[in-house]
């Protein structure tokens, strides 16, 4: 617990689960913690929505902004144990009305999380329809947070100044969309990306190509293929490696994988790089988002470049603007949840003043050593962020080792570990019927022991 001096006043952007827990952690040793949340209800990414947005492929800058990216069907891509907080497991709640499946439902997150809220006291911190418009450092060393009321009187903002800020704001809900298609401009079909997929009730009888091999791009076209005419999965050719030999799936009767589009026709059809082709209603863009923050001045020092948010200290620190300016959960392909938390101890430390950063200039040193690195591996600046490498399994949590060591707590777990690659490797080669059928009942074993330490 900091001093009295040392308690600081803390603006926390976000009430996903990445602000949930670094409100916890804040309060926890006494700072006093603002949580601006621009949507009706805390959650984030599950609080799903039904609405879609205008822009179907979402590059409408004026669009209004739906910001979950659920689609009904989802069931969670990792089992509950491994995504839960390491000290409020995701455990079944036994009450009749939950989900108490290993991956439950969207459903089942969004009221863990409301739990969470609950049990630590978070809803009262927590100022919702409230969105960040402005976030910069004054002459005084102080952060000043502009915010304005959703409904409220047009040009009514709200101004507070701030010790530090936490950028807790998602990365999920700003699509990427593949733009360099030969002829895509004239292809007269219809296109979406994932962010506005909902149900396949739209797709029924249509020819639908789907870009991208994502976890919930395997989702979306299983879901499709049920009531589509057929589903064409088009992605790069090491990509497709994971999933199988392209041409017809192995399961579905009206389910095909490509490599690249090569091109889209004037007359509606599309072709790929495999030679073959096929006359297409939809293009369905499952591939990604970008990192976007429109509320933060920085005057450069912490800015986007195809994905690349930085400069930033071990994926948090802008070195010239920390400890004052964090961002949690910026990284990708990771335990969200897990990281978050490990992420906000070792942000509190900071601000408490129990833990020590290394100086701007050793700080920037380590992120230039960490980009000339990816830039020898040949890693793509979009993937600056992308913690754990799908192509290199069983790779140690070298990442989340580190945060909790600096933060002195104890590293992850090793049935969480072994249940995450697990679960990827069962997801790609048992798509169909990972979520249902699994092998590691000894690590669920492991789990629920060292659960038993947090569960009263
Ligand atoms: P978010 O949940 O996006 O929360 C950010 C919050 O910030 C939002 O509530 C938003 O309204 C608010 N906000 C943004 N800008 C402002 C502003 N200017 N002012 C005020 N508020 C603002 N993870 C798993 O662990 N398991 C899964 O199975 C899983 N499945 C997924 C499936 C899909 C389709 C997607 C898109 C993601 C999935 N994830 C999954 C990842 C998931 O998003 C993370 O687990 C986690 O919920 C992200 O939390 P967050 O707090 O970082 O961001």
């Amino acid at each position: 617990m900091p001093h009295q001096s040392t308690a600081k006043k803390v603006a926390v952007v976000g009430a996903g689960a990445a602000g949930l827990v670094a409100a916890r952690e804040l309060r926890k040793e006494g700072h006093d913690v603002m949580v601006f949340e621009r949507g009706t209800q805390l959650g984030g990414s599950w609080v799903y929505s039904s609405e879609v947005e205008s822009d179907p492929l979402g590059l409408d800058p004026t669009r209004k902004i739906v910001e979950s990216s659920l689609y009904a069907s989802l069931r969670t891509n990792l089992p509950r144990e491994v995504m839960g907080f390491r000290d409020f497991p995701f455990v079944p709640s036994g009450k009749p009305d939950r989900d108490s499946r290993r991956f439950p439902a969207h459903q089942e997150v969004l009221r863990y999380l409301e739990d969470f809220a609950c049990e630590f006291g978070l809803n009262e911190l927590i100022c919702c329809q409230t969105e960040v418009t402005y976030v910069g450092l004054e002459t005084d060393g102080k952060w000043m947070v502009k915010s304005r009321r959703i409904g409220g009187a047009e040009g009514c903002q709200v101004t507070g100044t701030y010790d530090a800020v936490v950028v807790c704001s998602g990365h999920y809900t700003e699509p990427r969309v593949a733009d360099n298609i030969p002829g895509i401009d004239l292809w007269p079909g219809r296109q979406i990306h994932s962010h506005n997929y909902r149900t396949p009730g739209p797709y029924q009888d249509q020819v639908v190509v789907l870009i991208g091999l994502s976890v919930s791009a395997l989702d979306i076209s299983r879901d499709i293929a049920v009531s589509a005419k057929e589903v064409h999965i088009t992605t790069r050719s090491e990509a497709a490696g994971k999933l199988g030999k392209f041409g017809k799936h192995p399961i579905y009767d009206n389910l095909w994988l490509h490599s690249m589009i090569e091109k889209a026709h004037e007359d509606g059809r599309v072709s790929f790089q495999d030679g073959s082709e096929v006359l297409a209603n939809v293009i369905l863009h499952c591939t990604g988002y970008k990192q976007h923050y429109p509320f933060l001045h920085t005057s450069g020092a912490v800015s986007v470049d195809d994905n690349r948010v930085g400069p930033l200290f071990k994926h948090v620190f802008p070195p010239a603007l920390a400890p004052g300016l964090s961002f949690v959960g910026v990284p990708s392909f990771v335990v969200p949840f897990f990281l978050f938390e490990l992420q906000s101890k070792w942000i509190t430390g900071i601000l408490s003043g129990r833990i020590s950063l290394p100086s701007e200039e050793k700080m920037m040193e380590d992120i230039e050593a960490f980009y000339s690195k990816l830039e020898v591996e040949g890693v793509p600046k979009r993937y600056t962020h992308q913690i754990h490498d799908i192509k290199k399994l069983f790779v140690p949590f070298e990442y989340e080792d580190w945060l909790a060591a600096e933060s002195g707590c104890p590293p992850p777990e090793e049935w969480r570990k072994n249940m995450f690659y697990g679960t990827i490797v069962r997801t790609l080669n048992q798509p169909a019927t990972c979520l249902d059928e699994w092998v590691d009942e000894d690590l669920v074993l492991q789990a629920h022991q060292d659960f038993m330490q947090y569960l009263s």
